[in-house]
């Protein structure tokens, strides 16, 4: 008797130690109040088994006070674990020191029995032959009782309130913990109070602390989890239907029986109203796993759902049923839509934008190699200004004006977006592309908004596709060249050809060697003589031309006209100047009276100090600078007129001879010729040609020489072609003469022996 209860009450010891160190292992929030609980349920058992143990008095006495005062400790710790266990906050201090109180009460009682023998004593039993001792309890310790089984009976309630108060799913979880607290307390009082010899009342202890350890971190109730699943299944967006082997429907969440239309919750019909939802989903009974994308409905109102089948087997892979997975996907697939929309259009037009606009027409190309296509770059010019003057909600209703009219004016035969900013792009068949329809629209297109009115002025650059090869990136930019071919306003369309190209690069070729070719001397000075009206050579026109070292001489016109809209003039000019001041620097002494005309372009007045940099030259060469005459345009004087006139009474002041050349061959006024303080007028070919088979033209010619006279003024006829063009000008009164009656524009070399010539 008193081996066995030995060695269960130590074994319980070793295994309550164990259970307490893996608890504190264990990774749930209780793990501290329980292992706690688990280690101070040990020193009551160990009182316990000295008891048992004990042959003599004085052990028996200890083992009585281990197992007492431990029972405090275990019963605090027990109030504790309850309290934590059923998230049961107590913070009524009040309340707290009273506990603490009654627990130091029963420690200081026990203290003082030795003493006093108010608490207990033993005494020898005989149990078979072996001796045993007995507590024989006195007053205190029947405190001691009414304070343990008080703190043993609050956390019984504790369990039992809570239990009751939780929802049934975790009622279990409460339940069992109860149970054990129950069996332990009947267990320990049947002991104590049915008066048995032997007190093995602690293995009750010990078997509660097992099964607490056991419920507390390892048992989920199956309800629970059931519950839990289900509750989860219940708000997943997913319609699902569970049904068993036999196809019977067991189970199916809100979503499901909404989608079916089951408003009964019946489960009966729930397998036929599936089917009947998808009717398209043949074999949507059989059990085999299968996925399937399904609508319902059509157009705004169609739905998508992704319907799955899957099977569910039990431990042994054995068939148990199955369940059907409906996912909705309209939102879904309704904001991929969007996204994908947004990621292909144009914001502000509603037109594809530039990446699918490339990549759509690629497509389209690809799918009809035999259909001949346009494309067609389309640019409104100068659209800065229209936003600047018109603002920027103008400026987009103007931009949504011409995506509408390309929407509209296109068959599905088209593709066409926007290609950026002010650009857009299209490709057409060649049999749909009608010009004058075209034309007819872009001469017309006028943007209303409010009281805001304003004419775009629209081109479009055209390229047809020869070869197909090229990316469509590279088509765009044929296109957009060709727009370079439209200067005149009336004209809205250009087409591309090879020569538009040859031409871009061969601007780009000479805009990259200009500097150098300046450096080399490859421009030089051509000098085409002037001669006044009785036949001497006076002067000479400086003229550039460019010794290419592979495209040989070079006339201004294949590269002033790029190097006029780069700006490069300015360099190519300056250069042309000092080459003039140096030669006339040369002259000084062998032809002093000579003078020579150089050009200024218009765009020179815009990046430099044209004043400044003349004046610097003919110091530089101390050129008298009566001696070099400026030639510049009427272009000039097409803004800041005021300014120009102030430039030229300048420039006339610094003692040059200001002349205006190329008169008559733009937009050119009689009224300029009044305002224009300059010293000369060159008169263009273009009046001179026309004069000698139009006598109309002829009188005319006639009256500006005189008015020029009128005014003050010197006239210098260009494109003197022959002596009768000579005669004729010479008689209407012009003083100087430039052709090639006289000359064509010569090299240095050659002006000069010309010049010996015609002097001999
Ligand atoms: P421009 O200033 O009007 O120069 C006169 C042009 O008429 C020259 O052409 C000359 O060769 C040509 N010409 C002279 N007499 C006759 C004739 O009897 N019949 C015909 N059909 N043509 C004649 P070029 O040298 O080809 O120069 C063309 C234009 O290039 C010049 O017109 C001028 O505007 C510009 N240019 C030439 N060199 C320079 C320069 O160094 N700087 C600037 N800014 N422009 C230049
Ligand atoms: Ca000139
Ligand atoms: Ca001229």
């Amino acid at each position: 008797m008193r081996n066995t209860a030995f060695v269960v009450l130590a074994l319980m010891i070793v295994g309550l130690a164990v259970c307490s160190y893996k608890a504190m292992k264990h990774d749930k929030s209780i793990k501290h109040s329980l292992a706690l609980l688990l280690l101070a349920l040990i020193p009551p058992i160990a009182g316990n088994l000295i008891i048992i143990a004990s042959t003599s008095r004085l052990p028996a006495l200890i083992g009585c006070y281990v197992y007492f005062l431990g029972m405090d400790l275990a019963v605090a710790y027990l109030l504790k674990f309850s309290l934590d266990y059923c998230n049961v906050k107590w913070n009524n201090k009040l309340a707290i020191s009273v506990v603490y109180s009654l627990f130091t009460l029963d420690i200081i009682q026990y203290a003082l029995n030795p003493f006093t023998g108010h608490a207990f004593d033993v005494r020898q039993i005989t149990v078979g032959t072996a001796p045993y001792f007995q507590t024989v309890p006195y007053i205190g310790q029947t405190y001691h009782r009414i304070v343990v089984y008080g703190f043993f009976f609050a956390s019984i309630i504790i369990f039992a309130v809570k239990a009751r108060r939780t929802s049934r799913i975790y009622e279990e979880k409460y339940l069992m913990i109860l149970l054990s607290m129950l069996v332990a307390g009947i267990w320990e009082s049947y002991y104590i109070f049915s008066g048995t010899p032997v007190d093995t009342s602690m293995i009750g202890f010990g078997i509660f602390g097992f099964l607490v350890y056991y419920f507390a971190l390892f048992y989920s109730p199956k309800v629970l989890v059931e519950r839990m699943l289900a509750s989860i299944a219940s708000d997943l967006p997913d319609a699902l239907f569970f049904f068993d082997g036999d196809r019977e429907c067991v189970w199916a969440n809100r979503q499901a029986l909404e989608l079916i239309g089951n408003e009964s919750g019946n489960l009966e019909n729930v397998g036929p109203m599936l089917a009947a939802t998808f009717p398209k989903i043949k074999d949507i009974d059989i059990d085999r796993e299968w996925k399937t994308d399904q609508v319902i409905g059509t157009g705004e109102n169609a739905r998508y759902y992704t319907v799955e089948k899957h099977i569910v087997t039990d431990d042994k892979g054995i068939f148990a049923g199955t369940f059907v997975d409906v996912t909705d996907d309209t939102e879904t697939r309704r904001q991929l839509a969007t996204e994908r929309y947004n990621a292909r259009h144009d914001s502000l037009t509603g037109l594809y934008n530039k990446e699918h606009l490339l990549k759509s027409i690629r497509e389209m190309l690809r799918k009809n190699p035999d259909v001949p296509y346009h494309i067609v770059f389309l640019d409104v010019n100068e659209f800065k200004m229209v936003n600047d003057v018109f603002g920027k909600d103008f400026g987009d209703y103007a931009l949504r004006c011409v995506a509408d009219w390309i929407a509209s004016d296109m068959t599905e035969n088209c593709v066409y977006g926007r290609l950026g900013g002010d650009t857009f792009g299209v490709c057409q068949p060649v049999a749909e592309f009608d010009p004058d329809r075209i034309n007819e629209a872009l001469e017309n297109f006028v943007v209303r908004k409010g009281d805001k009115e304003h004419h775009l002025l629209i081109h479009a650059g055209i390229y047809q596709i020869d070869d197909p090869d090229i990316d469509v990136s590279v088509m765009f930019d044929r296109a957009r060249m060709a727009l370079s071919k439209i200067k005149r306003v009336y004209s809205h369309i250009a087409f591309y050809n090879d020569s538009i190209r040859e031409t871009m690069l061969w601007n780009q070729k000479i805009s990259a060697e200009i500097t150098a070719a300046i450096e080399e001397r490859q421009l030089i000075p051509y000098f085409q003589p002037i001669i006044d009206n009785e036949g001497r050579v006076v002067g000479a026109e400086a003229l550039s031309r460019w010794m290419h070292p592979e495209k040989g001489l070079l006339s201004p016109a294949a590269y002033i006209p790029e190097f006029e809209k780069n700006g490069r003039i300015i360099d190519l000019d300056k250069y042309m100047w000092r080459c003039a001041c140096e030669q006339l620097a040369e002259w000084k002494t062998t032809r002093p009276e000579m003078f020579v005309s150089v050009n200024i372009s218009p765009v020179d007045f815009y990046f430099m100090d044209v004043r400044l940099e003349i004046n610097k030259l003919v110091r530089e060469f101390g050129v008298e600078p009566s001696r070099l005459r400026l030639e510049i345009t009427e272009a000039v004087m097409m803004s800041n007129i005021a300014e120009k006139i102030q430039m030229i009474n300048w420039l006339k002041q610094d003692g040059f001879i200001v002349e205006m050349d190329d008169f008559g061959s733009g937009y050119s006024s009689l009224n300029m010729l009044k305002d224009m303080p300059v010293d000369l007028i060159k008169l263009d070919m273009a009046f001179l040609h026309d004069s000698m088979f139009n006598n109309k033209a002829k009188t005319i010619l006639k009256s500006i020489v005189g008015l020029i006279d009128l005014l003050g003024m010197d006239s210098l006829v260009e494109g003197v072609e022959t002596e009768e063009q000579f005669i004729m000008m010479k008689e209407m009164g012009c003083m100087y003469f430039q052709g090639y009656f006289f000359a064509k524009p010569l090299s240095l070399e050659e002006f000069e022996k010309y010049c010996d010539n015609a002097a001999a």
